[in-house]
């Protein structure tokens, strides 16, 4: 998948972009993420991207021209998916919405918006979706588009170790994951379960079922409303 995040904070994608998974899944030719920088596309003389809101009140908003310059450059460069920006106001992301984008779409355009937010009418010429992160109010767009990259990564194809990564973990199946153990079979004087050394897949699975349901109830309990 093809990614073009269109941000005036380029260096602010670079380190999480390159470590890790994503970082692996790049140099894998799995996922490409592309940073686009917003301010060269400005008209203005000094390149600026932002100017005071119309109306009054606190902050700076997002010129669109330089915006809505960049996504029709995107289109040029032949980025044809989805166009969305990262926002408060938008539609909260889950897994299905992950899932989704993931199986969906080849290449995408995300754009990040900073201080008080983007000039409406770029919203409305080039934006296809709003996606918000969470109902809290971030300095940028940045983190966000991150958080969705890394969200869709993990269900390309190739990008996690295992299949079942993916499969078997929180919210997939609409419950939160069973809890997970390593070694050493003691620490500090706490046992990891019996079921889980005993080899018998049925059982093991069985117990980890439980747990995922009992997990949900006590944490989630609206999850297990929404599955039946
Ligand atoms: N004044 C706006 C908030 C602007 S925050 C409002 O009240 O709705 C500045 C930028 O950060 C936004 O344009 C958006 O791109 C990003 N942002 C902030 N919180 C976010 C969230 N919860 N989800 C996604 N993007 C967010």
């Amino acid at each position: 998948m093809k990614i073009a995040v269109l941000t005036t904070f380029p260096e602010m994608l670079t380190g999480v972009l390159s470590g890790s998974i994503l970082g692996r899944a790049q140099a894998e030719g799995l996922l490409a993420v592309t940073a686009v920088d917003i301010r060269q596309y400005s008209a203005r003389k000094h390149k600026n991207t932002d100017d005071y809101p119309f109306g009054g009140g606190a902050g700076m908003v997002m010129l669109a021209q330089p915006i809505v310059d960049a996504v029709e450059d995107m289109r040029k460069q032949g980025y044809t998916g989805k166009c969305l920006y990262m926002s408060p106001r938008g539609k909260t992301l889950t897994q299905e919405t992950v899932k989704e984008i993931a199986q969906r779409e080849d290449d995408l355009i995300i754009l990040c918006g900073h201080y008080e937010g983007v000039d409406q009418r770029a919203v409305d010429m080039v934006v296809d979706e709003e996606i918000s992160v969470g109902d809290y109010v971030l300095t940028g767009g940045e983190l966000p588009a991150l958080v969705l990259i890394d969200a869709v990564a993990r269900h390309l194809p190739g990008v996690l170790g295992s299949e079942e990564s993916a499969r078997d973990e929180s919210f997939s199946g609409g419950l939160l994951e069973y809890p997970q153990y390593t070694r050493p079979r003691e620490y500090r004087g706490l046992q990891v379960p019996e079921v889980l050394l005993n080899g018998n897949h049925a059982q093991i699975e069985a117990w980890r079922k439980k747990q995922a349901l009992k997990v949900t109830a006590e944490r989630r309990p609206d999850l297990l409303e929404r599955k039946d």
